[in-house]
Protein backbone atom coordinates (compact mmCIF):
# COMPACT_ATOMS: atom_id res chain seq x y z
CA UNK A 1 0.00 0.00 0.00
CA UNK A 2 1.16 3.52 -0.72
CA UNK A 3 0.18 6.17 1.36
CA UNK A 4 0.46 9.97 0.75
CA UNK A 5 0.50 11.89 4.28
CA UNK A 6 -0.72 15.90 3.56
CA UNK A 7 -1.02 18.58 5.87
CA UNK A 8 0.91 21.75 7.03
CA UNK A 9 4.16 21.71 8.95
CA UNK A 10 3.78 20.48 12.60
CA UNK A 11 0.72 18.88 11.43
CA UNK A 12 2.21 15.08 12.73
CA UNK A 13 2.90 13.63 9.67
CA UNK A 14 6.33 12.06 10.83
CA UNK A 15 4.73 11.06 14.33
CA UNK A 16 1.83 9.72 12.43
CA UNK A 17 3.58 8.43 9.38
CA UNK A 18 6.17 6.59 11.54
CA UNK A 19 3.18 4.72 13.76
CA UNK A 20 1.14 3.81 10.65
CA UNK A 21 4.29 2.37 8.84
CA UNK A 22 5.05 0.10 11.68
CA UNK A 23 1.28 -0.76 11.71
CA UNK A 24 1.09 -2.07 8.15
CA UNK A 25 4.58 -3.06 8.18
CA UNK A 26 5.52 -1.11 5.47
CA UNK A 27 8.52 1.58 5.37
CA UNK A 28 8.26 5.29 6.36
CA UNK A 29 9.79 8.12 3.81
CA UNK A 30 10.49 10.95 4.73
CA UNK A 31 12.18 13.49 2.95
CA UNK A 32 12.70 16.14 5.44
CA UNK A 33 14.91 13.33 7.41
CA UNK A 34 16.87 13.07 4.10
CA UNK A 35 17.57 16.39 3.66
CA UNK A 36 18.64 16.99 7.34
CA UNK A 37 20.74 13.90 6.70
CA UNK A 38 22.45 15.87 3.67
CA UNK A 39 22.46 19.13 5.26
CA UNK A 40 25.09 17.28 7.98
CA UNK A 41 27.01 16.27 5.66
CA UNK A 42 29.10 19.37 3.98
CA UNK A 43 30.52 16.87 1.35
CA UNK A 44 27.45 15.51 -0.06
CA UNK A 45 27.08 16.63 -3.64
CA UNK A 46 23.45 18.31 -2.75
CA UNK A 47 24.72 20.24 0.39
CA UNK A 48 24.38 23.71 -1.38
CA UNK A 49 20.91 22.82 -2.82
CA UNK A 50 19.47 21.66 0.49
CA UNK A 51 20.33 25.24 2.20
CA UNK A 52 17.17 26.35 1.62
CA UNK A 53 15.76 23.84 3.99
CA UNK A 54 17.30 26.20 6.47
CA UNK A 55 14.91 29.36 5.31
CA UNK A 56 11.69 26.91 5.45
CA UNK A 57 11.61 27.16 1.61
CA UNK A 58 10.79 24.03 -0.72
CA UNK A 59 13.72 22.85 -2.31
CA UNK A 60 13.72 22.06 -6.01
CA UNK A 61 11.77 19.50 -8.10
CA UNK A 62 14.46 18.38 -9.71
CA UNK A 63 16.50 17.89 -6.49
CA UNK A 64 14.10 16.18 -4.49
CA UNK A 65 12.86 13.65 -7.47
CA UNK A 66 16.75 13.58 -7.49
CA UNK A 67 16.75 11.80 -3.95
CA UNK A 68 13.32 10.37 -3.57
CA UNK A 69 13.44 8.62 -6.98
CA UNK A 70 16.37 5.99 -6.28
CA UNK A 71 14.87 5.16 -3.00
CA UNK A 72 11.65 4.38 -4.39
CA UNK A 73 12.53 1.77 -6.43
CA UNK A 74 14.37 -0.23 -3.99
CA UNK A 75 13.38 -3.82 -3.15
CA UNK A 76 12.63 -2.83 0.49
CA UNK A 77 9.97 -0.35 -0.50
CA UNK A 78 8.07 -2.71 -2.54
CA UNK A 79 5.59 -3.51 -0.15
CA UNK A 80 4.13 -0.23 0.18
CA UNK A 81 5.26 3.55 1.50
CA UNK A 82 4.18 5.61 4.09
CA UNK A 83 5.31 9.35 2.64
CA UNK A 84 6.14 11.94 4.75
CA UNK A 85 6.66 15.27 3.38
CA UNK A 86 6.67 14.17 0.05
CA UNK A 87 5.28 14.95 -2.59
CA UNK A 88 5.06 18.66 -1.56
CA UNK A 89 4.28 20.16 -5.31
CA UNK A 90 1.89 19.31 -8.02
CA UNK A 91 4.91 18.41 -10.35
CA UNK A 92 6.01 16.11 -7.18
CA UNK A 93 2.59 14.16 -7.62
CA UNK A 94 3.34 13.62 -10.86
CA UNK A 95 6.60 12.62 -10.54
CA UNK A 96 5.52 9.74 -8.33
CA UNK A 97 2.31 8.80 -10.19
CA UNK A 98 5.05 8.35 -12.95
CA UNK A 99 7.57 6.08 -10.84
CA UNK A 100 4.48 4.02 -9.12
CA UNK A 101 2.69 3.42 -12.62
CA UNK A 102 5.53 1.92 -13.97
CA UNK A 103 6.01 -0.60 -10.94
CA UNK A 104 2.18 -1.21 -11.45
CA UNK A 105 1.14 0.63 -8.54
CA UNK A 106 -0.25 4.09 -7.74
CA UNK A 107 -1.25 6.39 -4.53
CA UNK A 108 -3.76 4.08 -2.39
CA UNK A 109 -4.47 6.65 0.62
CA UNK A 110 -3.59 10.43 1.40
CA UNK A 111 -4.17 10.74 4.76
CA UNK A 112 -5.22 15.12 5.22
CA UNK A 113 -4.10 15.82 8.83
CA UNK A 114 -6.08 19.42 8.98
CA UNK A 115 -4.62 21.13 12.38
CA UNK A 116 -5.47 24.93 13.51
CA UNK A 117 -2.51 27.24 13.70
CA UNK A 118 -2.49 26.98 17.54
CA UNK A 119 -1.87 23.78 17.58
CA UNK A 120 0.86 23.85 15.14
CA UNK A 121 2.83 26.69 16.63
CA UNK A 122 2.27 24.62 20.35
CA UNK A 123 3.52 21.38 18.49
CA UNK A 124 6.50 23.19 16.31
CA UNK A 125 7.82 25.65 19.15
CA UNK A 126 8.40 22.43 21.84
CA UNK A 127 9.30 19.96 19.52
CA UNK A 128 12.42 17.63 19.63
CA UNK A 129 13.71 15.38 17.62
CA UNK A 130 16.18 12.42 17.89
CA UNK A 131 18.84 12.80 15.51
CA UNK A 132 19.54 8.83 15.72
CA UNK A 133 15.65 7.33 15.10
CA UNK A 134 14.28 10.16 14.14
CA UNK A 135 11.19 10.17 16.88
CA UNK A 136 9.63 13.41 17.45
CA UNK A 137 9.15 14.01 21.05
CA UNK A 138 7.91 17.47 22.72
CA UNK A 139 9.36 19.26 25.08
CA UNK A 140 6.33 18.61 27.37
CA UNK A 141 7.42 15.07 27.92
CA UNK A 142 10.05 15.96 29.81
CA UNK A 143 12.81 14.14 28.03
CA UNK A 144 16.24 15.22 27.49
CA UNK A 145 17.51 12.22 25.55
CA UNK A 146 15.24 9.68 23.40
CA UNK A 147 13.55 7.37 26.08
CA UNK A 148 14.07 4.37 23.12
CA UNK A 149 17.76 4.73 21.98
CA UNK A 150 19.24 7.12 24.40
CA UNK A 151 20.44 9.33 22.22
CA UNK A 152 20.19 13.40 23.19
CA UNK A 153 17.49 14.92 21.72
CA UNK A 154 18.02 17.99 19.63
CA UNK A 155 15.68 20.91 18.04
CA UNK A 156 15.54 21.41 14.65
CA UNK A 157 17.04 24.27 12.50
CA UNK A 158 13.69 25.26 11.28
CA UNK A 159 11.52 25.33 14.30
CA UNK A 160 11.44 28.84 14.98
CA UNK A 161 8.53 31.43 14.48
CA UNK A 162 9.89 33.01 11.57
CA UNK A 163 10.69 29.95 9.57
CA UNK A 164 7.61 28.53 10.27
CA UNK A 165 5.99 31.40 8.76
CA UNK A 166 7.54 30.98 5.37
CA UNK A 167 6.95 27.28 5.87
CA UNK A 168 3.84 27.80 6.31
CA UNK A 169 3.33 29.94 3.11
CA UNK A 170 5.04 27.08 0.91
CA UNK A 171 2.39 24.88 2.39
CA UNK A 172 -0.59 27.11 0.92
CA UNK A 173 1.10 28.43 -2.28
CA UNK A 174 2.40 24.48 -3.10
CA UNK A 175 1.60 21.84 -1.36
CA UNK A 176 -2.47 22.66 -0.74
CA UNK A 177 -3.11 22.30 -4.48
CA UNK A 178 -2.89 18.65 -3.59
CA UNK A 179 -5.38 18.28 -2.06
CA UNK A 180 -8.06 18.66 -4.79
CA UNK A 181 -5.22 17.11 -6.79
CA UNK A 182 -5.69 13.87 -4.77
CA UNK A 183 -9.68 14.30 -4.53
CA UNK A 184 -10.06 14.08 -7.95
CA UNK A 185 -7.53 10.83 -7.84
CA UNK A 186 -8.45 7.05 -7.06
CA UNK A 187 -6.86 7.49 -4.09
CA UNK A 188 -9.24 7.16 -0.71
CA UNK A 189 -8.80 10.61 0.73
CA UNK A 190 -9.26 10.64 4.31
CA UNK A 191 -8.96 13.90 6.02
CA UNK A 192 -9.02 14.52 9.92
CA UNK A 193 -9.37 17.66 12.05
CA UNK A 194 -6.84 18.11 14.90
CA UNK A 195 -8.01 21.23 17.04
CA UNK A 196 -6.85 19.77 20.23
CA UNK A 197 -3.19 19.98 21.58
CA UNK A 198 -3.80 17.56 24.31
CA UNK A 199 -4.26 15.23 21.99
CA UNK A 200 -2.09 12.26 22.01
CA UNK A 201 -0.33 10.60 18.84
CA UNK A 202 -2.02 7.44 20.12
CA UNK A 203 -5.45 9.02 20.35
CA UNK A 204 -4.66 10.66 16.83
CA UNK A 205 -3.12 7.12 15.51
CA UNK A 206 -6.81 5.52 16.77
CA UNK A 207 -9.03 7.94 14.62
CA UNK A 208 -6.74 7.54 11.63
CA UNK A 209 -7.34 3.62 11.45
CA UNK A 210 -11.08 3.87 12.32
CA UNK A 211 -11.18 6.09 9.40
CA UNK A 212 -9.38 3.58 7.22
CA UNK A 213 -11.83 0.54 8.62
CA UNK A 214 -14.26 2.89 7.61
CA UNK A 215 -13.32 3.56 4.30
CA UNK A 216 -12.24 -0.43 3.73
CA UNK A 217 -8.35 0.15 3.36
CA UNK A 218 -7.49 -1.42 6.52
P1 LIG B 1 9.72 18.32 7.04
O1 LIG B 1 10.63 17.52 7.92
O2 LIG B 1 8.79 17.49 6.22
O3 LIG B 1 9.02 19.42 7.79
O4 LIG B 1 10.66 19.05 5.98
C1 LIG B 1 11.65 19.98 6.38
C2 LIG B 1 12.07 20.84 5.22
O5 LIG B 1 12.67 20.01 4.18
C3 LIG B 1 10.94 21.57 4.50
O6 LIG B 1 10.59 22.80 5.14
C4 LIG B 1 11.56 21.80 3.12
O7 LIG B 1 12.50 22.85 3.16
C5 LIG B 1 12.33 20.50 2.89
N1 LIG B 1 11.49 19.47 2.23
C6 LIG B 1 11.06 18.30 2.76
N2 LIG B 1 10.36 17.59 1.88
C7 LIG B 1 10.31 18.33 0.74
C8 LIG B 1 9.72 18.16 -0.52
N3 LIG B 1 8.99 17.05 -0.82
N4 LIG B 1 9.88 19.14 -1.45
C9 LIG B 1 10.62 20.24 -1.18
N5 LIG B 1 11.21 20.48 -0.02
C10 LIG B 1 11.07 19.54 0.96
Amino acid sequence: MYVVFLGPPGSGKGTQGSILAEHLNIKHLSTGDLFREILSNPSHALYPQVQVVKEGKLVSDDVVNLVVEDGIRKPEFKEGIVFDGYPRTIAQAHALDRILSDAGSRVDLVIDLDVTQDVILYRILGRQLCPNCKKVFHERQGYTSCPDCGQPLIKRDDDNEETIKQRLKEYKEKTAPLQDYYKNSQAVYIKLTVNDASKTADDVNDEILNLMKQNNVL
